[in-house]
């Protein structure tokens, strides 16, 4: 069975003892969908199954330990894409669903429609018995009095445009959101991503990650899976622009890196992805400081991790 897989836990930056924490989570991560993959499953129910094991890790951004917003809560995005239906679930603003990712993929499996958010998305998931819990974790409370403090110390007394944002408080994009790109055995690519969001946004903001084209894409060709800043990857529609990078030819690496160029060009900003093309080769590339992420390939005597 040949598949190929690659995971990510978020850009920025990673330091102290988050690295070494960061690298278990993805390797758990990549090995937890490598095992399905190698049982037969199809790519989505890698990335699903990837995405889960990251969500249920207080190590990262998605799920268990989710940052919070401005007024101390928890909304949760995520989204799911099959490349070879081009069939596509999301969600927003989440507050108690314990996987955000399942519920995408129940969205996109189960309903009519792409997109969902808040209550309408909540009550859903009770519908179909999915588990629920309480999303906040005493390291994301601690992040969040510390940014909340800087920022009541700064002389900004309204949160000023996202750039200047991250200027004065570089640790808001420390996010560690994440997601996974997958190819199985028949050569199809899905593409997932789960975030708990940027932390001290406003309520009610949703970022590039359930937005289907910016977070996440996958078609035939190739799938990608986005994180930073969301406002840039949705202006330059990122996700889609790597994908289509990669249907007019170019390697996931390529496209990739061309993808990451464009947006600090065009507008400035930092991000990672990664991606996987047609042939199953992969790829990432970041203009932030670190990348956390793993990827593991038919043949691959030991899975590959790596902060850069
Ligand atoms: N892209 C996410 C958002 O803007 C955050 C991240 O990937 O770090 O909500």
């Amino acid at each position: 069975m040949t598949y190929s897989l690659v995971v990510h836990g978020g850009a920025g930056d990673w330091k102290g003892v988050r690295r070494s924490k960061g690298i278990r989570g993805v390797r758990r991560a990549t090995l937890n969908g490598q095992e399905v993959l190698r049982r037969g499953g199809i790519a989505v129910d890698a990335v699903e199954a990837s995405v889960v094991t990251m969500e249920d890790d207080p190590t990262f951004n998605a799920g268990y330990g989710s940052a919070l917003n401005l007024v101390g809560r928890v909304e949760m995005d995520a989204s799911i894409m099959n490349g070879r239906t081009l069939q596509a679930g999301a969600v927003a603003l989440l507050t108690r669903v314990k996987n955000p990712i399942t519920l995408a993929r129940l969205v996109m499996e189960k309903t009519d429609h792409v997109l969902m958010a808040g209550n309408g998305a909540e009550s859903l998931a009770k519908l179909f018995h999915l588990e629920h819990r309480n999303p906040v974790t005493p390291a994301a409370k601690k992040t969040w009095r510390s940014l909340r403090a800087q920022l009541e110390r700064a002389t900004i007394a309204h949160l000023p445009k996202t750039s200047q944002l991250v200027d004065d408080l570089p640790e808001i994009v420390n996010s560690g959101t994440v997601g996974a790109v997958a190819q199985d055995g028949d050569g199809n690519i899905a593409a997932g991503t789960s975030t708990g969001g940027l932390p001290l946004r406003l309520p009610g903001r949703i970022g590039d990650t359930p937005l289907i084209g910016s977070g996440t894409y996958a078609t035939r060709s190739g799938g990608c899976s986005v994180t930073g800043i969301g406002e840039g990857a949705i202006r330059l529609v990122l996700a889609k622009t790597a994908c289509d990078f990669m249907r007019k030819g170019s390697t996931a690496q390529k496209a990739a890196e061309q993808s990451v160029m464009l947006l600090q060009r065009q507008l400035g900003l930092r991000i990672g992805m990664v991606t996987i093309d047609v042939r199953g080769r992969l790829g990432s590339a970041h203009s932030t400081r670190d990348l956390c992420w793993a990827f593991s390939k038919t043949g691959m005597r030991r899975l590959h991790t790596s902060l850069r």
